[in-house]
């Protein structure tokens, strides 16, 4: 197998229009799977995104310069959110966006879930994209980041384009990559600073652990405390990310109080469809999946 080391997006776009051109970022999941299944066909050639540096930069910009900004993704935002965005690109490891000052102070929720994403040689090798592209239920940054109401913009040799992250995650390995395309970065709207932001996994153990479950919820605190605006995404409990409308109506215009709280996580039991798998029963992950919201009235 041939691996190339292409330095720009012209020269990535390039390689991947070859026959049998696969990315790999750092591999945690490729090269694994790959070992796990020798009988499948390999790639002939692996086309690395470590030597492209517009693959590696974090930058906040301004709003008004975002595609996410003009009316397209426009209810998908928090209406508490400033008009700024952060973008990562979908090089960087995971290790690299958790010591980032602006993911930690911007975008805590997703801090969180990369906190406890594998273990510190995984979150040195893996990358935010080779996480979003594995589309796995039980990837950690997902959950965060449909919340936050992010988006993709992908790009190959034909041009680039722009898409809502729930648009881009097709179900369980699955997205809406063309062939030739590449992830390039990822856009999230900075919320508020009156957004609570909470990540919480549920795994088998204490380290290293896939999810069982996981929740994402961003909740905007309005006047007096009341609940203006919740948004809420669990990983593991379907084929991709899950979010339960029902139970963000139903808090909206409460206190986060364990009562309007156990309210709300039955209306999650009541929906969601998880299934059972060798990390656990369907009924566990539904009585979790409600069991997590409690959590908020710590906040
Ligand atoms: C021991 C271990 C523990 C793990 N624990 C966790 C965990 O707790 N939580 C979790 O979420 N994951 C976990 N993972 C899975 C994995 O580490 C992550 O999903 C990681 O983010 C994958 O990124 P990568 O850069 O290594 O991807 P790679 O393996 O390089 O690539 C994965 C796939 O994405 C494609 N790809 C990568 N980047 C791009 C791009 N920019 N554009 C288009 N396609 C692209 C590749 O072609 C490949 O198909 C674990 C893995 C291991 C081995």
């Amino acid at each position: 197998m041939n691996v190339v080391f292409p330095r720009s997006l012209p020269e990535l776009f390039a390689a991947l229009a070859e026959p049998g051109a696969r990315i790999l970022a750092g591999g945690t999941d490729l090269l694994v799977r790959l070992r796990a299944q020798p009988e499948a066909a390999a790639p002939a050639t692996l086309v690395s995104l470590e030597r492209i540096a517009a693959l590696h930069n974090v930058a906040e910009e301004a709003g008004g310069q975002s595609h996410s900004l003009d009316g397209v993704f426009g209810p998908a935002r928090l209406p508490g959110t400033l008009h700024r965005v952060v973008r990562l690109g979908a090089a960087c490891t995971h290790a690299e966006l958790l010591a980032h000052p602006l993911v930690r102070a911007r975008l805590p929720v997703l801090a969180q879930a990369l906190a406890v994403l594998g273990s510190p040689p995984v979150r040195n090798m893996g990358t935010l994209g080779g996480n979003l592209c594995t589309a796995s239920p039980a990837g950690d940054c997902l959950p965060p980041l449909l919340a936050l109401g992010a988006e993709v913009e992908l790009a190959s040799a034909s041009g680039a384009r722009r898409l809502a992250l729930a648009d881009f995650l097709l179900g369980p390995g699955r997205t809406a990559l063309a062939p030739g395309e590449a992830l390039i970065a990822v856009h999230v709207p900075v919320p508020g600073v009156d957004v609570r932001q909470h990540f919480e996994k549920v795994g088998r153990r204490e380290a290293l652990a896939v999810a069982v479950v996981s929740l994402a919820a961003l909740v905007r605190l309005g006047h007096g405390g009341i609940i203006a605006e919740a948004r809420l995404a669990w990983g593991s409990v379907g084929p991709t990310v899950w979010r339960c409308p029902e139970a963000e109506a139903a808090l909206i215009g409460r206190r986060l109080s364990l009562t309007a709280l156990s309210e709300a996580a039955a209306l999650v039991r009541a929906r969601v469809r998880p299934i059972d798998d060798v990390r656990a029963s369907a009924d566990y992950r539904r009585e979790v999946a409600g069991n997590l919201l409690l959590r908020l009235a710590e906040l």
